[in-house]
């Protein structure tokens, strides 16, 4: 029988919350106040948490203890926050933090609800006739319709080198890639077919975002990819096996959030391009952690190329983890 009483008491939830959000920006006797990631809180700290509770004073009113912060912020399991209440190590040691950017937040209600209507006619222009080269184009990398549709990429007709003003938004003209997680919209990608950068960001969006976060709940090993076609590629092939996300990019940083988000994860592999920017992208993960393990794709420059050659992404990512859990059993 855990003795959870005991567990509560040892922890000061405040430092726990401080590893999610960063430093309080605020102090009120002994509340630490923060913006409550509940309920998206944009102006005041209506977060408030004592060292052994915390109770949002604003929209959503949720209140709670440890257990329950671990259990609602990070989506553990009531065993796994146990287990980290019970480690004297924390598993984001203020050593990995400093390394890691604070905690990023998600753009404000009023750009997300604008950007949210961008992306549905965009979605609607991509399965009109208008739309069809970029379907094809999307087709051609692998992707099937249910993908596209499931991940609500859409088109925005013109010129690559155009940008249309759409709900108040500059918008450039390309395929739309948008970023939910947990029913917020963090950017929207456009990919234009030609140009250098060849993916833009919709202005106002969040470059902090993790791609396709939400599958995380499900699984227990987690893959890096480079982009979002790779990471659509992989949730068709082999979702049921592991969750795949991206930073967007080789040069994207992982924040504070995102990772408390990963702390449910096992095993976190990390399948970047193979080129320079790759590699330096691929060692930056793996300092962070000794979860993070390198499974470069076996042949071809991405898993974009090493699928549409013929690889087989289930079997590949089935051997690689399989391989990984023998090994971790046989240092043990
Ligand atoms: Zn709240």
């Amino acid at each position: 029988m855990v003795d959870t009483h005991h567990l509560k008491e040892d922890c000061d939830l405040r430092q726990l919350v401080a590893q999610d959000l960063g430093p309080a920006p605020l102090h009120g006797g002994r509340a630490h106040l923060w913006k409550c990631p509940f309920h998206h809180e944009r102006k005041g700290f209506s977060l408030a948490v004592w060292p052994d509770g915390y109770r949002c004073f604003g929209a959503c009113d949720t209140r709670g203890d440890a257990v329950d912060w671990l259990r609602h912020y990070r989506h553990l399991s009531f065993t796994a926050a146990l287990r980290v209440l019970g480690e004297p190590q924390p598993e984001v040691s203020p050593t990995e933090h400093k390394r890691l950017p604070a905690a990023s937040e998600p753009p404000d209600w009023d750009w997300q609800e604008r950007a949210a209507r961008v992306v549905s006619l965009a979605e609607d222009t991509l399965w009109s006739a208008e739309g069809e080269p970029a379907l094809d184009y999307l087709l051609e990398r692998g992707l099937t319709t249910a993908t596209i549709r499931s991940a609500r990429l859409g088109y925005i007709p013109g010129d690559f080198r155009e940008w249309r003003s759409l709900e108040g938004l500059e918008v450039p003209c390309g395929i739309t890639i948008p970023w939910f997680a947990a029913d917020v919209l963090w950017a929207v990608k456009v990919r234009r077919a030609y140009g250098d950068p060849k993916y833009v960001q919709i202005p106002g969006g969040s470059a902090h975002g993790l791609f396709n976060a939400d599958v995380l709940a499900n699984h227990r090993s987690a893959l890096f990819c480079e982009g979002e076609f790779d990471t659509l590629l992989v949730q068709q092939e082999a979702g049921s096996l592991i969750a795949p996300v991206t930073l967007g990019s080789a040069t994207a940083r992982m924040t504070a959030r995102w990772y408390s988000a990963l702390i449910g994860q096992q095993r976190i592999f990390v399948a970047y391009d193979r080129d320079e920017a790759g590699k330096k992208a691929t060692e930056r993960l793996l300092r962070l952690s000794r979860r993070f393990h390198e499974m470069p794709v076996p042949h071809g420059k991405d898993i974009t190329e090493l699928y549409l050659s013929g690889g087989d992404l289930y079997a590949w990512i089935t051997e690689a983890v399989q391989k990984s859990i023998r090994g971790s059993l046989e240092n043990r």
